[in-house]
């Protein structure tokens, strides 16, 4: 996980420890050195697919880099038709980025918490994780990989995957039970 200045700071490793509980596996912190491009000015946002193509070009492909690399950013983001999007995953790139930009309180008006913030960076940096590990969205609205449209379906999922996609992690990581003897 590549972490911008640019994102919510002083989170970052509670949100790093809460992944990895969240998937059952660990989960690196690295400072981003990544620019952030893809601004759009008459929108005051920046582009999803603009990042990621950078990410890949300047970072995954350069450094050979095999693990799949999520970049949390403080920039608002926007992608296909969609006004805005809480994070964005290329599976074949092996590349997504979570914006904390809507994930604050103050955003929505109402007072700042520091537990709802890494609350919910958590579950979505969980989500994009499981996208670039092979999983499709779930129908469970209390489960990680439902897909959100609001702060308050966001809100509303756990911080865990439900046992079909928890099985369907298991199988794409290789884990699960092993084999008779
Ligand atoms: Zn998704
Ligand atoms: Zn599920």
């Amino acid at each position: 996980m590549l972490w911008d200045q640019g994102a919510a700071g002083g989170i970052e490793l509670p949100v790093c420890r809460t992944i990895s509980k969240i998937l059952g596996m660990p989960v690196d912190l690295h400072n981003n050195q990544v620019i952030i491009n893809g601004y759009n000015h008459g929108r005051d946002q920046h582009h999803a697919t603009a990042i990621i193509d950078r990410l890949h070009t300047t970072y995954i492909r350069r450094f050979d880099v095999c693990d799949p690399v999520l970049l949390v950013t403080g920039a608002d983001l926007y992608a296909g038709g969609s006004d805005f999007v809480f994070g964005l995953a290329r599976r074949s790139y092996g590349a997504a980025v979570v914006s904390t930009a809507r994930l604050h309180n103050g955003y929505y008006g109402r007072p700042d918490s520091d537990d709802d913030l890494i609350d919910r960076t958590s579950k979505e940096c969980a989500h994009e994780i499981c996208h670039l590990m092979g999983l499709g969205h779930c129908p469970d609205p209390e489960c990680v990989m439902f897909k959100p449209e609001t702060l308050d379906e966001l809100d509303r999922k756990k911080k865990i995957l439900c046992a079909s996609c928890m099985a369907a992690l298991d199988q794409v990581a290789g884990r699960g039970e092993s084999a008779p003897e």
